[in-house]
């Protein structure tokens, strides 16, 4: 029988770029492979929602702060992409360190058009995306048997700030669950879009704010009580909505919207 034992870091080749998924916040949710390359970077362009335990992990590495927080843009995409490749184009070994997983709502797909554009090497490793993070903070599943069949992940926010065209008709589907990210400021426009659609005033949502660090807040709602329950927030919250998100623990409910003050 082969030896399967993990044996080590995988090694990060000169002129490379490695976008890395930093997973929720909290550093046991990083894999293994990404701390392995943290530890071996020469410089780490980082988002604003990376922690900086993470980043210490990278401690011989220079760290570039390039994250956007909603109003603020520190750095164009433009100028992001150009940053990674003039570093690799330098021969360091970069890594772009992403929030949750770099594959969704993230970007990449600029960042790895560029550098293939300019013959650069991108590799991408996996991280836990804020979905999955929330659904285990709340103790919930995102598919359910004979409830949820259907898990479709989608953003209430575009480049412009504005509510992107969305698909009513699917978001409304009960038999579905809609995890929006970025949607703390449009919970307004989406609770009254999904009624509008069909979606029932007590479809369940669910509000996780900073899931896996230590302000980590959970609110259960309904699509009629969803403006109020978002009005208190200003962390980074993902919404899971539908049907697989009914509490069905009454106490613990209370418990968690105790916490909304
Ligand atoms: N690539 C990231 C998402 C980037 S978009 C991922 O896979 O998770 C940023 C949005 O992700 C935030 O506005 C929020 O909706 C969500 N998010 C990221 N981290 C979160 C966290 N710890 N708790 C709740 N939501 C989070």
């Amino acid at each position: 029988m082969s030896d399967t034992r993990h044996t080590g870091a995988e090694p990060m080749h000169a002129g490379e770029v490695w976008l890395v998924g930093a997973g929720p916040g909290d550093p046991d949710l990083l894999t293994r492979k990404a701390a392995n390359l943290l530890a071996q970077a020469e410089i780490v362009f980082y988002d604003a929602l990376v922690t900086p335990e993470i980043l210490a992990l990278a401690p011989q590495a220079e760290h570039v702060a390039v994250g956007k927080r909603k109003g603020r843009h520190s750095y164009t995409q433009a100028a992001i992409n150009e940053c990674l490749a003039e570093a690799a184009q330098r021969g360091m070994r970069v890594v772009r360190l992403k929030g949750g997983d770099p594959s969704i709502f993230g970007r990449s797909g600029e960042e790895i058009d560029h550098l293939r554009a300019h013959n650069i090497a991108v590799h991408i490793v996996p991280g836990i995306t804020a979905a999955s993070a929330c659904a285990a903070a709340a103790g919930v599943s995102l598919t359910r048997r004979g409830i949820a069949q259907r898990v479709q992940f989608v953003t209430a926010h575009d480049r412009n700030a504005v509510m992107p065209d969305l698909d009513w008709r699917a978001l409304a589907d009960p038999r579905a669950s809609t995890i929006v990210y970025m949607g703390r400021s449009a919970a307004t426009a989406l609770a009254a879009g999904l009624q509008a659609a069909g979606a029932s005033a007590s479809l369940p949502v669910m509000a996780v704010e900073n899931a896996s660090t230590p302000d980590q807040r959970i609110f259960a709602a309904t699509l009629a009580s969803l403006a109020t329950t978002t009005g208190a927030l200003s962390g980074p919250v993902t919404l899971l909505i539908g049907n697989a998100f009914a509490v069905a623990d009454p106490a613990r409910a209370t418990r968690m919207l105790a916490t909304a003050d």
